[in-house]
């Protein structure tokens, strides 16, 4: 077979090394002039490891990505340490990632600690999610954690994560987070862009053809069940394709799906994120750690800052400090429209709250991502509002974070069901 897969993230390179091995030609259309979509990661001059452009890392249990990367044989190369994530309450943070730490957190009355702590073990034990995505994580949480826990631990991540729509996700979302978490987190040496390009370089000796800077304009069915791509290079026929796009762009490249599937692909809610990166000639935060979590309601310009050297060693970055500003936003607030300069600026006064030594020529450099396809929003009953991964196209897969429900969005799930989509396709072979 002649196999299309459009986008080379993680997910896309998966499966093309599935398909390739399986003893077919394999192209792959990818819009940027990288691999690695947004797991991507880039380098400054001074730097011999990438940093990711939005905060990655792995869990313990991330085992479909572990997988893949055990099969190369590059499992020595996986690290993972073990960072602090905290919480920010009355001025000052609190670490919240382990049982002892909940015990001792002050935010909330001693009862309420032992009753949260109490729903967090039965979130990891109990393997049945589908009663709980009847009801949304707003209701049930209030009701099993009581009021003091929702307001102060879990809203806050609720309203963080999806803003306007934080009321509409269900539980079984926020189930997965628990069964699916650890506190150790784990990366590639070198950062994750130089896994993916590992995986790119082998492909590229196996024969699959990595197109860069070739965006695919449209996906047409053929009379004769083939699959035609149509980019501003060229127009080539294949027997199957694979998108790994967003569903938006699925529905724009491909308007001859039919409309009910069409439908489906834009009921999907999501959120997107920017992302501001700093080098610091200095650590930002004084206490070690990697992972802040900042309710909205306390103020600050953004929901996490990630100070990413809390978690690898400087001396990989050149030893720049590098933290990360981020936030889930939907796509007409105003800091999609911001500069890098702008929207620094804005940001500078936080800084200030987590260190009071902090000085604007700390900063010796930024960088700022923005995207529009971020997190999905999972709302009430979503397994029956999930669109197939086989399209009703004749030789069309579509497989993407959307559909990777109830687990959370994340590399690990996209190699899962872009291989699943792989797989499926060499059944029709
Ligand atoms: C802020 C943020 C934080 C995250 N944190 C983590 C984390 O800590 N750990 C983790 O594992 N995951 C994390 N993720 C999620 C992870 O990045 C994704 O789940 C994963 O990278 C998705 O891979 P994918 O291959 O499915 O899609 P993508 O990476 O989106 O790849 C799709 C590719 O398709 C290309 N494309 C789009 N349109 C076209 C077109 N018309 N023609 C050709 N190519 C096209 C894109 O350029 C892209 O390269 C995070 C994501 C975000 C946004």
């Amino acid at each position: 077979m002649k196999v299309v897969v459009v986008g080379a993230g993680v997910g896309g390179l998966a499966a093309a090394h599935d398909l390739n091995r399986a003893g077919h030609e394999v192209v792959i259309y990818e819009a940027a002039d990288r691999v690695g979509g947004l797991a991507s990661g880039f380098k400054d001059t001074n730097w011999d490891w990438s940093v990711e452009r939005y905060y990655h890392h792995w869990f313990a249990t991330d085992r479909y990505i572990l997988d893949l990367i055990d099969e190369f044989g590059w499992s020595d190369d996986v690290i993972f340490p073990r960072p602090t994530t905290a919480v920010f309450h009355n001025e000052k943070f609190y670490p919240l990632d382990s049982a002892l730490a909940v015990l001792r957190f002050p935010g909330i009355p001693f009862f309420d600690r032992l009753r949260l702590g109490a729903v967090i073990a039965y979130l990891k034990l109990t393997p049945n999610w589908k009663p709980l995505e009847r009801v949304t994580a707003d209701s049930w949480i209030r009701k099993w954690v009581g009021h003091n826990g929702y307001e102060v631990i879990w809203k806050p991540l609720l309203v963080g994560k999806f803003g306007p729509h934080y009321q509409d996700v269900n539980m079984a979302w926020f189930w997965a987070r628990f069964k699916a978490r650890t506190p150790r987190l784990g990366t590639f040496k070198g950062g994750f862009q130089a896994l993916l390009d590992r995986l790119a370089d082998e492909l590229r000796q196996r024969g699959v053809r990595i197109l860069l800077n070739q965006p695919v304009d449209q996906i047409r069915g053929q009379t004769d069940g083939g699959i035609s791509i149509i980019s501003s290079e060229e127009t080539a026929v294949f027997d199957k394709c694979l998108s790994t796009t967003s569903p938006a762009i699925l529905a724009r490249t491909t308007p001859s799906l039919p409309k009910q599937y069409l439908e489906q692909l834009l009921q999907l809610k999501s959120m997107g994120a920017v992302v501001l990166i700093l080098a610091l000639k200095h650590p930002l935060s004084e206490d070690g750690v990697y992972w802040h979590n900042l309710p909205k309601a306390s103020g600050f310009p953004f929901l996490s800052l990630v100070e990413h050297t809390n978690f690898l060693p400087r001396q990989h970055f050149g030893g720049d400090h590098i933290v990360y500003c981020g936030d889930y936003l939907e796509e007409d607030h105003e800091y999609f429209s911001l500069t890098k300069e702008e929207l620094l600026e804005r940001f500078l006064p936080a800084f200030s709250r987590i260190n009071k030594k902090f000085q604007p020529d700390w900063v010796r450099e930024t960088w700022l991502f923005k995207t529009s396809y971020a997190q999905p929003v999972p709302p009430l009953n979503h397994s029956q509002a999930i669109p197939s991964i086989k399209t009703p196209l004749d030789g069309l897969w579509f497989a993407s974070m959307s559909q990777i429900y109830p687990w959370d969005r994340g590399t690990n799930f996209a190699v899962q069901i872009c291989r699943q989509a792989a797989k499926q396709m060499l059944a029709q072979a």
